[in-house]
């Protein structure tokens, strides 16, 4: 992500999720079927994400009415049918999707139909198939619970398909920020981070369960809709609707899913490799953000190149952009085609696929790790200025380093900055200055062969912190304890190191 620059804000307290315990009287233990977690086990956002299975595959059919003209309010209508393929991970008695604001009116199980019912009370036993919802805006739990008959063994393979469907609005994150479905008068926006993707599809929100992904999207004829990934066949339009099909075959954190809608040109070309570009560009962008947009997106094989010459290969099946007229207030590196608020400038373009390899190739452990995102893409940038004869990559880290001690923008532990710092200007700038000064001090050939590591090792995956700081000293062969305690883990401005 890239364009939220704030103040910093006392962090609030958010309570951790507990896995309620549904145990079936008198089944030995080695045969006891429980409930799934209804969290993901992130401290930041207590109920995004579930346990107890790990979701395979999101095939997501989805239609879509736009807002009618204004003055009419911004409210646009969505259903959908999402068919869940995901493997048990325990003896499952019932299990959690996150679904927010959406109304769900058919839940089955492997073919067999479950009953919608007002949430039991505690303790209370049902004993069919069913399925039920709790939607508490006020402490963010919005839970879809559904307990399938037969019940679901560890390691057994299950189909879910969730009907559902409801309206459309603008939703916002705990920062009060818009994202996930925003709903735009010529369409939709889609922009999920960090757990976002709730508002339009039942979903496992937190980017510990990557899955593949295909969609089938119905919007009004004439309207364009662009997924992740690669289309499937062309557009087809019946009696005024228009399906069009995308097929994300690599492995996805949730919150870089999208489906943006609106009035956009299909720009397609490929690298020199031939690598498939795709750029959704919104047609009524003005004159001036359209001639800066398409000079910076000409600049896509350029930058892929220079990232895979000093890093690895580019990790997708195809790469691009979406361009909206709209804005959500910042650019969003949705996987394989990042998201630009009514522009993209060059630095923003550069930031946005670096993401594609550091935060969507390997992603965050936990909400708490963004630095591992937003420093890698922050970073990036400065080594694209350097190349490009610009401001060196020791500049930019003098500059950030002339800030006073005193500042406030010192006052975070990047490696914890709480779920209300996740974009804070530190996140970003004292990140890549971090990284900087461990490239200094480890030197050039051990830090660019631990960062080409980092992404072979946990490629399709999610890491650490943690894992970071063991993977760059066992490269290293140096402590970087003291290293990572002063840039990472103090909330005060790094002297000696
Ligand atoms: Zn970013």
């Amino acid at each position: 992500m890239l364009g939220r620059r704030q103040v910093f804000r006392v962090v609030a307290t958010v309570l951790v999720a507990t896995g309620a315990l549904a145990l079936v009287p008198g089944a030995a233990s080695a045969q006891r079927f429980i409930a799934g977690a209804p969290g993901g086990g992130d401290d930041y956002f207590p109920f995004a994400g579930n346990g107890g299975y790990d979701v395979e595959h999101y095939d997501l059919d989805v239609t879509y009415t736009p807002p009618p003209a204004a003055p009419a309010a911004l409210v646009g209508q969505l259903s959908g049918v999402a068919t869940i393929d995901l493997v048990a991970t325990q003896n499952l008695d019932r299990f959690n999707l996150d679904l927010r604001d959406m109304d769900v009116e058919a839940v089955t199980v492997n073919g067999k139909p479950a009953t919608g019912i007002e949430p039991p009370a505690e303790g209370t036993v049902v004993e069919d198939a069913a399925y039920w919802q709790v939607q508490d805006d006020g402490a963010r739990i919005w839970e879809l619970t559904i307990q399938p008959r037969p019940k679901i063994k560890s390691g057994q393979r299950a189909r879910v398909v969730v009907t559902y469907g409801g309206d459309t609005t603008r939703p916002t994150d705990i920062e009060g920020a818009l994202y996930g479905w925003v709903t735009t008068r010529d369409g939709a926006m889609v922009v999920s981070e960090p757990e976002g993707s709730m508002t339009w599809y039942p979903v496992s929100d937190h980017q510990t369960d990557k899955a593949s992904y295909s969609f089938e999207i119905t919007v009004p004829e004439g309207k364009v809709a662009v997924a992740n990934g690669l289309p499937v066949g062309d557009p087809v339009t019946e009696d005024g609707w228009t399906t069009w099909s995308w097929d994300a075959p690599d492995a996805q954190a949730s919150y870089l899913t999208t489906a943006s809608v609106g009035d956009y040109t299909l720009h397609e070309t490929e690298t020199p490799d031939g690598l498939p570009i795709i750029d959704a560009i919104d047609d009524n962008l003005t004159p001036a953000s359209r001639a800066i947009t398409e000079a910076s997106l000409a600049l896509q094989p350029d930058i892929i190149a220079f990232i895979e010459d000093r890093f690895v290969p580019y990790p997708f099946n195809s790469a691009g952009a979406i361009v909206d007229d709209d804005s959500v207030g910042y650019a969003l590196e949705t996987q394989t085609r990042p998201f630009y608020s009514r522009i993209a400038r060059e630095g923003t373009v550069v930031h946005e696929l670096a993401h594609q390899w550091f935060g969507n190739a390997v992603s965050p452990e936990r909400w708490a790790d963004i630095w591992l995102n937003e420093g890698w893409a922050t970073y990036v940038e400065w080594l694209w200025s350097e190349d490009q004869g610009g401001e060196t990559a020791a500049e930019s880290f003098d500059a950030i380093m002339e800030i006073p001690a005193d500042d406030n923008f010192w006052d975070l532990a990047i490696a914890d900055p709480g779920p209300l710092g996740l974009f804070l200007s530190g996140v970003y700038d004292r990140g890549a200055a971090t990284l900087h000064a461990l490239r200094v001090k480890i030197g050039d050939e051990a830090f660019f062969e631990a960062s080409r590591q980092w992404l072979k090792r946990y490629d399709d995956s999610t890491a650490s912190t943690d894992d970071f700081e063991a993977l760059f000293e066992e490269i290293s062969g140096q402590d970087l304890t003291t290293f990572f305690d002063v840039w990472v883990r103090t909330p005060e401005k790094p002297t000696t190191w």
